[in-house]
């Protein structure tokens, strides 16, 4: 990568590049982050849609969310990807066959076991504690146990290149263990994401010079160089390269797949996702940070919010003379918008984005288009997001097109009493407008948000009894920094579902039970709308927001 060398041709390799994501195992250890299974199941099906080939679930057997996990996951179908369970090689001194942990990864179903092992001859000695000679058997003997047992088998070179760096003739000799045992890859780690493009790019090529198309690459970004290292592993023939969504991972994190499937799309002409895939890539990008409940990147390239956004004077100016002034490739490649703040078409463009992103047709009518726009305007003014939510932003369409929620919030009640020596009691009153008449309900509740839920549930299922069959599977509250002008205090966002499908609703207010009133009124609204909708066969608004996007 250096200017002084003669520049090479990238050689395309007879294998296919493989783009490998470890969102919910090395993506999960980022600071902040936290997946429950149902977490993992919905970012599961994101990767899938997204068109990666191989989605790294975790490790089962080492928590309860990730054996539960492998085990949902036996019911589910993925369209493209293939799932991959993570563990370690044997312990020393046993037989693969008799190691538990080994067993569990088999019991996972998963159809890829991805291994992790030493490849730094000094972590051998002083972490494992074992012989290097050990280690090369532990390697092999796990490998080609895996291998026996039907399953495909990727092996991590947990610290090959600072392994490579003090002692490559070890380092190359953990790679030939796990080739020669059937591993049909071996991911290069830069474990401790110190490297630099041009050394990683060296390294690579020698090991693909010598065992072929069967490496990968799995780089940190403690240099700042993640993207960088991974693109240079591929120009010395890697065909596998690992990453997390939006770059999250351990201490600075794992290599960003947001950015780095458009680089090799766009930039190197490597065909990874197909067209369609590559623009929902910013609504994905978006969605998985919903769902890891951390704000959204703003300056992440391709897909942050502020990606292609040009903020007046100049650069406006010179943007509506021509887009390429100040945009390196089109934003809608990778499904962002091109934004100008001075723009008062703007506003609309960006619901007709939001509408197309989350299945919903607006046809031609421009005005319902400008009313949707205002009312977003508005409600993102006081900090609402609609990504991640589409249920509230579905119902939003509707309304503007006249639609009337069959019940009406009147009011409530919340109170939260603890008093010494007793446990904490949360009762909700609400009284809810349903056909004319009031109805009047309480309940209790663990917290007053379940409180709440359960008191509005009373209330409408007499008259509507398909709520019955719905529930509250997720709670997560943001708090709002004041940013973009927001004058609200919190976002609450609810997943709720019934036996069909999975819903995301939003609510902000100044106040965290208000917040969540909103979201819970229209999580019941959007369970009605769905259960009109099947009855007429289709539903108001046709398709549905998931099918659409799964289609
Ligand atoms: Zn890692």
């Amino acid at each position: 990568m250096s200017a002084a060398r003669p520049s090479r041709r990238f050689e395309p390799s007879p294998r296919a590049l493989q783009m490998y994501d470890t969102t919910l195992r090395d993506g999960a250890q980022g600071v902040g982050i936290s997946f429950s299974v149902s977490d993992k199941l919905r970012i599961a099906e994101q990767l899938d849609q997204l068109g990666v080939a191989i989605v790294e679930g975790g490790w089962p057997g080492s928590n309860l969310t990730d054996t539960e996990f492998f085990i949902q996951m036996r019911d589910v179908r993925l369209a493209h990807a293939v799932l991959a369970a993570f563990g370690s090689t044997r312990r020393p001194g046993i037989s693969a066959h008799d190691d538990l942990q080994l067993r569990a990864l088999l019991d996972s179903g998963a159809p890829v076991i991805t291994l992790v092992a030493k490849s730094w001859h000094r972590q051998v000695r002083d972490v494992l504690r074992t012989s290097g000679d050990e280690n090369l058997r532990m390697i092999s003997d796990s490998v080609a146990w895996l291998v026996e047992q039907g399953r495909r088998v990727v092996l991590d070179a947990e610290h090959f290149f600072d392994g490579h760096r003090s002692d490559p003739g070890y380092a190359l000799r953990c790679v030939e263990a796990a080739a020669t045992a059937g591993a049909e890859t071996v991911a290069l780690c830069d474990t401790r994401g110190g490297m630099l493009p041009d050394h990683v790019e060296r390294v690579v090529g020698e090991v693909v010079a010598r065992f072929g198309a069967m490496v990968g690459i799995h780089c940190h970004d403690d240099s700042g160089c993640a993207v960088a290292n991974s693109l240079a592993a591929v120009r010395a023939g890697a065909t596998q390269v690992q990453g997390c969504i939006n770059g999250y991972g351990e201490r600075t994190g794992n290599a960003n797949l947001c950015t780095l499937i458009p680089d090799l799309q766009l930039k190197m002409g490597l065909r990874v996702v197909s067209d369609q895939q590559l623009r929902e890539l910013t609504v994905i990008a978006r969605d998985v940070a919903e769902i890891a409940n951390v704000a959204p990147p703003h300056s992440a390239p391709y897909v942050g919010t502020s990606a292609f956004t040009h903020k007046g004077g100049q650069h406006a100016h010179a943007m509506a003379r021509g887009e390429y002034t100040y945009q390196h490739v089109d934003p809608g490649l990778v499904g962002n918008r091109s934004e100008t703040v001075v723009s008062a078409l703007a506003g609309r463009a960006t619901v007709l984005t939001k509408a197309a992103a989350f299945g919903v047709d607006l046809g031609d009518d421009a005005a319902l288009a400008r009313r949707v726009a205002e009312e977003v305007k508005q409600l993102e003014h006081q900090g609402y997001s609609f990504e991640g939510a589409e249920a509230s932003f579905e119902l939003l369409v509707h309304r503007a097109r006249g639609h009337r929620p069959p019940f009406r919030l009147i009011d409530y009640i919340a109170l939260v009493e603890q008093r010494e020596g007793r446990t904490l009691v949360c009762e909700a009153t609400v009284r809810v407008l349903v056909d004319g008449s009031e109805v009047h309900t309480a309940a209790q509740g663990n917290g007053p948000v379940n409180a709440l839920d359960a008191a509005l549930r009373k209330a409408l299922t007499p008259g509507f009894p398909e709520i019955a069959n719905t529930q509250l599977y997720d709670y997560k509250v943001r708090v709002l920094d004041g940013r973009d002008g927001t004058a609200a205090g919190v976002r609450v966002l609810i997943e709720s579902g019934d036996h069909h499908r999975r819903w995301s609703t939003v609510g902000c207010s100044t106040n965290i039970i208000e917040a969540s009133w909103i979201a819970l009124a229209d999580a019941f609204e959007y369970a009605l709308l769905q259960a009109e909708g099947r009855q007429e066969g289709g539903g108001a608004l046709g398709q549905s927001v998931a099918e659409a996007a799964a289609g």
